[in-house]
């Protein structure tokens, strides 16, 4: 068997034990206790566990992340990724596409599939970072309901989630109408200043980011050029999506709703064709969020607005209300929909839909 931790390809481990050498029984054994959380009706243990669906449907998302295609082991620049970064995004993604149907996030079950040599500790700083995104992200309802552990050639984690509606009706992508304010919630383009951050050489405040929740997302950072580098990092490796805004959205009455995974350029043209509008957005309303991305533009050289336009992974929120409604605390207002067919538009200019696909060689 090889040895773990020695080369960009393999995960770092801290010289205990692989995955190959424990087995199935001693992984689960060791990463099990750290996913538990709110209880199932039933949990792992039986060939399938039982969750309640007290408004008699349950909205369920699936996502799976890819070593060197969704996440990596070692950022180009040579900055460390850990197992618990991986394990976070596994989790903050799946919630994220429950809250953006206006859903509690209920259970989740995770398939992760491992190379013999992974190190144990890998897996269980994996399940450290699932269980504290579900904790710090305020899924106090989402139990940890099972899995499944197998081997492969990389690492590849598949998560589903099940979300609870609370008898609201779920708010879809299709429901816009010409009129409707488009507002956010959550940042644009932070997530992708930190990927160029991480991909680059400029050297950020010590080797490794921290594993627990001391640094505090949103505006209100320590000044100093490090610390704002470092919180757009945070935005890249502990996605932050704001689970209360969905239901909140929700019971508001909004009208068309979805995360914005891909980037404002790529996902707000899929509402708008969804729902049959064209969108305009405002230049101000992308500046004022441009500015916010100042450090790390100044810091490479970079154009902020790209980030902002073009920029996937922050997880946050798009969604339509009737422009008589008052748009619920955290969104903003960024722009409106109008007659049309699908097409966004930026100071009244057609935005190239440029952003994340899975399928595109970069
Ligand atoms: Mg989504």
């Amino acid at each position: 068997m090889a040895e773990a931790g020695r080369g960009p390809g393999s995960p770092r481990g801290n010289g205990g034990p692989t995955v190959g050498a424990l087995g199935e029984a001693g992984v689960l054994a060791r990463i099990l206790p750290r996913l538990a959380g709110a209880p199932a009706l039933l949990g792992p243990g039986d060939d399938a566990a039982l969750v309640a669906a007290p408004d008699g449907c349950f909205a369920i998302t699936v996502d799976t992340l890819v070593q060197d295609q969704d996440f990596r082991l070692e950022w180009a620049s040579g900055h460390p990724a850990s197992g618990f970064d991986v394990g976070w995004k596994a989790a903050a993604q799946n919630l994220s596409d429950v809250n953006a149907m206006g859903a509690v996030a209920t259970s989740a079950v995770i398939s992760l599939t491992l190379p013999a040599a992974t190190p144990v500790s890998w897996v269980e700083d994996f399940a450290d970072g699932f269980a504290a995104a579900v904790r710090g992200l305020g899924a106090h309802r989402c139990a940890v309901a099972g899995g499944d552990l197998g081997r492969g050639r990389e690492i590849s984690a598949t998560t589903a989630v099940t979300g609870d509606l609370e008898g609201r009706a779920p708010v879809l992508r299709s429901g816009a109408r010409p009129g409707d304010a488009v507002a956010v919630c959550g940042r644009l383009g932070a997530a992708a200043a930190g990927l160029a951050l991480l991909e680059s050489s400029v050297a950020l405040d010590g080797p490794d980011l921290p594993d627990g929740l001391d640094l505090p997302d949103g505006p209100d950072l320590p000044v100093g050029p490090d610390a704002a580098l470092r919180e757009l990092v945070r935005a890249q490796c502990r996605p932050h999506p704001p689970l209360d805004a969905g239901p909140r959205a929700a019971a508001a009455g909004a009208t068309a709703m979805m995360d914005l995974s891909d980037g404002l350029a790529r996902d707000v043209p899929r509402l708008a064709r969804a729902s049959g509008v064209d969108v305009e957005l405002d230049p101000a309303a992308l500046e004022t969020a441009a500015r916010r991305l100042a450090p790390a533009a100044e810091a490479l050289g970079a154009d902020p607005l790209e980030w902002v336009v073009t920029g996937g992974e922050d997880f946050g929120l798009l969604a339509c209300f009737d422009a008589a409604a008052t748009v619920p605390d955290g969104f903003a207002v960024i722009g409106s929909c109008v007659a049309g067919t699908g097409t966004l538009r930026l100071g009244g200019r057609p935005v190239l839909e440029a952003g994340w696909d899975h399928f595109e060689e970069s």
